[in-house]
């Protein structure tokens, strides 16, 4: 019978949350300082609008200012440069971020480049990848943010652990292998040309994926023991047609191995956007040089 702890994302992600929260009141009592997110979104995606407003939402809930910025789907590079130049120089907006995917007819590495690096709250600009591969001050992205954060939680002294990560994104992949070093694990990234890719995963004691292909590694893939966090987010057809959100990780299966692992939905996503206030209390600080406080939940 399977024993493995499912890690309830959404549970600490409320609890991070709460932590922030109390952090922005403070920071609002001792130095009249309220952190200020903009985003930007371009066009009327769906997704990317729902996305924005929960963005929003959940910035205000923590007490802090969001900014929403939402342009036409035919506005050019050189109009959303511009607006970000402002944002840049608006000394009540501390984090921006411009929801991607962005129109054709817009750059996204440009578009990337373009955000200050204090207030680059997705950690996706070049100085701040180049900060965290050596060991600098960075703006860290989101979502291996939060993978790190439960695995702090829930898998133990992270030191000398082997830890796999499925994926080679610079948003997810990159940034998560760069993070569990710096943590001091023995770090594989693998990807679609790794040549055996289950026997990679068996040897690791931590295994994050992040392919974006639904099911795909098996609960023979894992070492019995291991902690797996899965960040894939697919959407699996259905017989009612509704279809449902599947992780790159058989769940199933997966569990009856592990011993702790990430459920989709209800795992590393509601991490995200809770990490993503995280980075806009802490660009706000280093912005005005007060001390990062440290806001880190614990498993419960
Ligand atoms: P990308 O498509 O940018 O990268 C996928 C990576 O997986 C690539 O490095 C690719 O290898 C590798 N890959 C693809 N297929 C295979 C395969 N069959 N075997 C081995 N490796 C493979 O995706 P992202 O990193 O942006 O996202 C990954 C997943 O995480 C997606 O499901 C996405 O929806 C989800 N996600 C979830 C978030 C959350 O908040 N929970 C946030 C961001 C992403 P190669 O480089 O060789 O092509």
């Amino acid at each position: 019978m399977a024993t493995a702890t499912i890690i309830d994302g959404k549970h600490f992600a409320a609890r991070l949350r709460t932590g922030i929260a109390t952090q922005v009141a403070q920071l609002k009592a001792s130095y009249d300082l309220t952190p200020g997110l903009a985003v930007v979104l371009v066009g009327d995606d769906p997704a990317s609008q729902i996305y924005v407003r929960n963005k929003g939402v959940q910035a205000q809930e923590a007490g802090m200012n969001s900014f929403q910025h939402r342009l036409p789907v035919t506005t050019t590079q050189p109009e959303l440069l511009e607006r970000i130049a402002d944002l840049n120089e608006d000394p009540a907006v501390n984090g921006v971020l411009v929801q991607l995917p962005l129109p054709a007819q817009i750059d996204p590495q440009a578009v990337i480049e373009a955000i200050a690096v204090a207030k680059d709250v997705d950690g996706f600009h070049p100085v701040n990848a180049g900060l965290l591969a050596t060991g600098g001050t960075a703006m860290v992205p989101c979502t291996p943010l939060g993978c790190l954060m439960l695995l702090k939680a829930y898998a133990g002294d992270l030191a000398g652990q082997r830890a796999v990560v499925l994926g080679r994104s610079n948003i997810v992949g990159k940034p998560m292998a760069a993070l569990l070093l710096r943590e001091h694990c023995t770090v594989t990234i693998a990807h679609s040309r790794t040549r055996d890719l289950a026997e990679e995963c068996r040897r690791a004691d931590i295994l994050v994926a992040a392919v974006g292909r639904a099911g795909m590694v098996k609960g023979d893939w894992l070492k019995p023991g291991a902690t797996v966090i899965d960040v894939g987010i697919n959407r699996v057809p259905t017989s009612d047609g509704k279809g449902r959100l599947a992780g790159d990780v058989d769940f199933a299966s997966a569990v009856e191995v592990v011993s702790a692992i990430t459920p989709v939905p209800g795992g590393v996503g509601p991490m995200t956007i809770a990490c993503l206030l995280l980075n806009t209390l802490t660009a706000a600080c280093r912005q005005h040089d007060i001390a990062v406080p440290e806001v880190l939940p614990t498993a419960d």
